[in-house]
């Protein structure tokens, strides 16, 4: 067994249902983004794993429901230090696992998983509405539990994604079924032990594996769950929302993006180059990533000079390396996928000013860092969600053409905005259509404001109280004065 496999072994390949580990007739073979290689063989659930799931989480929902509001706080509190004292083994389980940088998950990433559950545990006891009188009537606001939530989630930042859904529907008093993606099955299992450890009560917390369109599919489906939270693709969100409208099923979507970065003539030229280098990210491969590049004419030129030498610098390699800047795509299907952009590119004439295809060097599943200089505005790789390293880099002239062209595409998820001036940040913050506006910065965000997208980005707000409005069943009980 090489050291690829001997890390994932630490994370059993089988679903977490009741408490239990329990293995399917099927596998499916779970791959490292590093080499390709094979690195665990998971079970393959179906509709069969799913009602388990279901059942179980059931089973769980009456004990952790009843659960007092000090309890359940105590108990993910517990879970948030354990994922603490685990943050190194997590971190590289999920490197290997999905190819992001160990630097990052050791440092951003793992101690964000532990603080989804601090936040939330600790939100959850401030919880509270003042009551309401009307005509000498009390209108008391309580936050019920809603029951089994289904959670859906991809493949970029498996763990942290996950238990931002996780950590506020267990707050609120649900049991959960988590299916994680094919591309990344292993960290939600070993939460599976961790929640056990924390005193989560068997069955409040399940993790069903597979694909989406068999067992995923079956989840959403399912007349017996409260609520889906899903974050993923727009194709797929369009899939769940049909199962769901069967049984009105709430839902919250997390979806995909083209987000544009502003680039102001009078921005200040070093931040403007870091922000525009930092949507390499992950290989690209973050929803929020402001991949469309808007550059004021007046200073264009400067900016892509500076950002095409900055992308030529940029080391690409093994993520476990704390020197690499670029680790590889998640899949050799989804680099594909990528390669499909830069054809169809090519056909329209467009060439990439930098990278364009494989690092062969590295092996199969590594892309080149690529920008595009000047691509017209209803190409595809200017409108569509590529989620791999590549920028499209378009000039304006005047902020009104900014807004128009950032405004531009069926996404409204994020936007950054560069520029020395704050009237003008204010006026293209308040214009641009976005769920979230970043002003000389980018992804920092506190976890009390909501998030989500606006149009094809998604639908509803999580974060504070936003996740507890879509995790709870909200309940106003009128009181008469009379009658004591
Ligand atoms: P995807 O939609 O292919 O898959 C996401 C999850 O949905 C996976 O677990 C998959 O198995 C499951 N799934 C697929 N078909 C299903 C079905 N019919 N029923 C139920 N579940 C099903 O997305 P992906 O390729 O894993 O992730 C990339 C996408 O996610 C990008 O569009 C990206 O922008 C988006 N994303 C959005 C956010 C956000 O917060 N807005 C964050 C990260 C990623």
């Amino acid at each position: 067994m090489d050291t690829l496999s001997q890390l994932a072994a630490i994370a059993s390949p089988n679903h977490f249902i009741g408490g239990q580990r329990v293995a399917s007739s099927e596998v499916f073979l779970d791959r490292s983004p590093i080499d390709g290689s094979v690195i665990a063989e998971v079970a393959r659930g179906r509709e069969l794993e799913a009602d388990m799931a279901v059942a179980a989480a059931e089973v769980g929902f009456r004990t952790w429901s009843k659960f007092s509001k000090e309890r359940r706080s105590e108990t993910l509190l517990r879970l948030a230090d354990l994922i603490d004292e685990h943050r190194d083994e997590l971190a590289e389980l999920e490197t290997v696992d999905n190819g992001a940088l160990l630097r990052s998950h050791r440092q951003g990433v793992m101690p964000r998983v532990a603080q989804n559950f601090r936040f939330f545990g600790q939100w959850l006891l401030g919880l509270d509405h003042p009551d309401f009188e009307t005509r000498g009537h009390t209108n008391h606001v309580s936050w019920d539990p809603a029951g089994v939530c289904v959670l859906i989630t991809p493949w970029n930042a498996p763990l942290m994604l996950a238990t931002w859904k996780v950590a506020p529907a267990l707050a609120a008093g649900n049991s959960v079924v988590l299916k994680p993606a094919e591309w990344s099955p292993l960290t939600a299992s070993v939460l599976g032990d961790l929640t056990l450890e924390a005193g989560i009560p068997e069955g409040v917390f399940n993790v069903v594996q597979g694909f989406g369109s068999e067992v995923g599919a079956a989840l959403v489906g399912d007349g017996r769950i409260a609520r889906i939270s899903f974050t993923g693709s727009v194709p797929t969100a369009r899939a769940i929302a049909r199962s769901a409208a069967e049984n009105i099923t709430p839902l919250s979507f997390e979806l995909g993006g083209k987000s544009p970065t502003i680039i102001f003539g009078d921005a200040d030229l070093d931040l403007a180059v870091d922000i525009a280098v930092e949507q390499f990210d992950n290989a690209g491969q973050v929803c929020l990533a402001g991949t469309r590049i808007l550059v004021e004419e007046e200073i264009a030129d400067l900016f892509i000079a500076r950002l095409l030498q900055r992308t030529a610098g940029l080391r690409q390699g093994d993520p476990r390396e704390m020197t690499t800047d670029i680790g590889p795509q998640i899949h050799g299907d989804h680099v594909v996928r990528i390669e499909g952009f830069l054809e169809r590119a090519a056909h329209r004439g467009l060439t990439p000013a930098i990278g364009g295809g494989r690092n062969e060097d590295l092996g199969g599943w590594y892309f080149r860092p690529t920008i595009f200089v000047d691509p017209p505005s209803d190409c595809e790789i200017v409108q569509e969600e590529i989620f791999g390293p590549v920028l499209t880099v378009q000039r304006f002239h005047g902020e009104q053409t900014a807004i128009q062209l950032a405004n531009s595409t069926k996404y409204g998820l994020a936007a950054t905005v560069v520029t020395s001036s704050k009237e003008r940040a204010d006026r293209v913050a308040g214009e641009v259509v976005a769920g979230t506006v970043w002003v000389n910065c980018f992804y920092v965000r506190d976890l009390q404001a909501p998030f989500g997208g606006s149009k094809l980005s998604g639908v509803g707000r999580e974060g504070g109280n936003w996740s507890f409005d879509f995790y709870c069943n909200l309940k106003t009980t009128v009181t008469s004065p009379k009658g004591w």
